[in-house]
């Protein structure tokens, strides 16, 4: 296996069955990979225990392996690796790059309903920074009560260690400049979840070799977040692959609640995985 060998991955969330969008998705990273003789790695993205659950990963490698999808290597299972991700949370934070953040809910949402600009980032309403202001011993008083807590990206800390403008390179598109300031200060780790999607996603590219990263152009925006871990993290830059999100007969996007378009329905109804392949676009 030489060095430039291509590494895709298919990274799914057990929070239900896959359905048509998922299994077009799938299909695109196997077929890069096995195109051009590289690897196909299948990655359960479970660290959320509220929304995900292990039955749905069963399902998942079921449907998978139905549709005739093979992959390389043993399935990571994210929720299995929480140390892992707790290391890197532990190097920004040794860096002065995250902080705690103790708001709820309710006091962000007041926070910017007393503000007179509320701007919006692709994961909603931008932090205010309330608790990015907090005095040190408030905020290591509050630390040593257990008070629950966030941990936030220092978003205007974080873009200070850059000396160069952030890019990413859109396999169709070429290099694109990115904007991870619109993200704010990004939650990483919730106090529910000990590590956010966009950590953990990051670090697993990386751990694992991914070379290219595909999945849905719903996701795009995550990349100019992901590409500014990858630097302060000193991890190397995939490339990326977002492809079209299936739609329905009148356009509009499938989702997991269309419980008409999951793979075991359209398999108990008596489809064959051709005819499920063919469906998602193959
Ligand atoms: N786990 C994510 C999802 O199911 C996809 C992650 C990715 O491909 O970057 O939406």
């Amino acid at each position: 296996m030489g060095a430039t060998t291509i590494v895709t991955r298919f990274a799914p969330s057990p929070t239900g069955h896959l359905h048509l969008g998922h299994a077009h998705s799938a299909l695109f990273a196997w077929r890069r990979a096995r195109e051009a003789g590289g690897r196909f790695l299948l990655r359960i993205e479970d660290i959320d225990p509220v929304r995900c659950r292990p039955e749905f990963t069963d399902a998942i490698l079921e449907d998978l392996a139905w549709l005739g999808l093979d992959w390389d290597g043993e399935v990571r299972v994210q929720s299995a690796h929480l140390p892992e991700y707790g290391a890197t949370l532990d190097a920004l934070s040794a860096r002065g790059l995250l902080y705690p953040c103790f708001c709820t809910r309710a006091d962000i949402a007041r926070e910017i309903a007393a503000s007179a600009a509320a701007p919006h980032g692709p994961d909603g309403p931008l932090y205010p920074g309330t608790c990015r202001r907090l005095p040190a011993d408030e905020r290591a008083a509050r630390i040593a009560r257990g008070e629950p807590h966030a941990l936030r990206l220092d978003m205007a800390a974080a873009l200070a260690t850059m000396r160069e403008p952030l890019t990413f390179h859109e396999e169709r598109e070429g290099r694109l400049r990115c904007d991870p300031a619109r993200f704010g200060d990004a939650v990483l780790a919730r106090k529910d979840v000990p590590a956010s999607y966009h950590l953990c996603v990051t670090h697993d590219d990386a751990l694992q070799g991914v070379t290219l990263v595909t999945r849905g152009e719903d996701l795009k925006p995550a990349t100019d977040l992901h590409r500014l871990l990858q630097h302060l993290m000193g991890w190397p830059e995939p490339t990326y692959a977002h492809h079209g999100l299936l739609t329905d007969e009148t356009g509009k996007r499938l989702a997991k609640r269309d419980r008409a378009a999951t793979i075991r329905e359209m398999r108990a109804a008596g489809a064959t995985a051709a005819e499920v392949r063919g469906r998602a676009g193959e």
